[in-house]
């Protein structure tokens, strides 16, 4: 069912609607997109769950007497200099009351499940960033809603409502926008950026504040004179290429608030494998060994590629006699680490006959994922 609101007339204060039109100026001028981003999104999943942490300095990750690091901090323990990817041991001498707990990403799989359904009674065209973020579409059907801020504010109390939990909004004319909008004023933030605001929201801000610039570029940028994006905006187009290369014309746009990229529906991939069938039978077990391994290097890859990491590992056999198996696995924490992901799919072939009967095709796949921060993953799932 799609949520829709009864119109409301003083609803349409920031975003008179214009009369629609085929011209394109009129359907770029109507172009309305949210990036939404639920706050401190591990964190408040467990605050939400149990009253008794609400108001406190919470660590998601390692434990403090493990190696491993900072997952997710709540609010309050950010405020004492914890941050994400520090070593838990850290948090704990920055914050001695810290509550440590370890981290439950079956819950918040299933919790980001809930709050993407809500995301997609909003709107069609929703396309996932990672597990507690997303860029919504909504074009064509925020003037059922008389205007975008009302759309937003509708989202932000659904998603209180019903899943107990904050989501910083960014509404702007398109995704660069609503993205650095939806950073203004979290948490628990909404930002609207209309169309004619565009070039005033940005002047002020830093220049680090634009898609692609990092520290290093941020660095190169303040010792040539750029501080801001409004800095950015008084260099011309040459002059950015010549001194960032092609990347200096994305940078001449995303500083005039340009940014053409559509919203996706990349539907959240379910699963992800490689597979080979032999011309000849795999015979001898070093055979399927090895085939095995270079197929699970060959998933790791494409994780990588896809910044996705997985929580399940499974392996497929097919003997000479067609007969076919598969032994699946789930990790205590999701990887997309060649070296678990190839362990792993030889802890399931061993479970198997898979060289000890001839194979004719063998297949690792993985399944389970997870969007995003692989890193810090990957830090805290080798530590305690
Ligand atoms: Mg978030």
């Amino acid at each position: 069912m799609r949520e829709r609101r009864p119109k409301v007339a003083s609803a349409a204060i920031e975003e008179a609607p214009e009369p629609a039109s085929e011209n394109g100026l009129a359907a770029a001028r109507d172009r309305r997109i949210l990036h939404c981003d639920m706050d401190c999104f591990y964190a408040a999943v467990h605050m939400r769950d149990d009253p008794a942490l609400r108001g406190k300095p919470v660590v998601i990750g390692g434990t403090p007497e493990g190696r491993g690091v900072v997952a997710a901090a709540s609010y309050e323990v950010r405020a004492f200099g914890v941050r994400s990817a520090m070593p838990a041991a850290r948090a704990k001498r920055l914050c001695p009351d810290a509550v440590f707990l370890r981290p439950d990403f079956g819950r918040y799989r299933s919790e980001s499940a809930q709050i993407f359904e809500i995301f997609r009674q909003f709107s069609d065209l929703v396309q996932p960033v990672s597990i507690d973020e997303a860029y919504l579409d909504v074009s064509g059907v925020w003037r059922d809603y008389g205007s975008a801020t009302e759309l937003a504010k509708r989202l932000r109390a659904r998603i209180l409502e019903e899943r107990g939990l904050t989501v910083s909004v960014g509404v702007g004319p398109n995704r660069l926008v609503a993205k650095i909008a939806s950073d203004h004023d979290k948490p628990d933030g909404l930002t609207v950026v209309s169309p004619r605001r565009v070039g005033r929201f940005l002047a002020p801000l830093p220049a680090r504040k634009l898609p692609g610039v990092g520290p290093v570029t941020a660095r190169k940028l303040s010792s040539l004179g750029f501080e801001t994006i409004g800095d950015l905006r008084k260099e011309t187009r040459e002059r950015l290429e010549q001194l960032l290369g092609g990347y200096g014309g994305v940078l001449y746009r995303y500083a005039r608030g340009i940014d053409e990229r559509p919203v996706r529906i990349d539907r959240v991939r379910k699963s992800l494998s490689s597979e080979t069938t032999y011309a000849r039978d795999l015979a001898t077990e070093a055979e399927v060994r090895a085939e095995v391994a270079r197929l699970a290097d060959g998933v790791a890859a494409s994780l990588e590629k896809r910044e996705l990491s997985a929580g399940t590992v499974t392996v497929k056999v097919r003997y000479s006699d067609f007969e076919t198996v598969t032994r699946s696995l789930t990790l205590s924490a999701p990887t997309s680490e060649a070296s678990v992901l190839r362990s792993t799919a030889l802890v399931l072939l061993a479970r198997t006959d898979g060289g000890r009967r001839p194979v004719r095709l063998l297949g690792v796949g993985c399944s389970n994922f997870m969007h995003g921060s692989i890193e810090q993953l990957r830090l805290f799932s080798s530590g305690t």
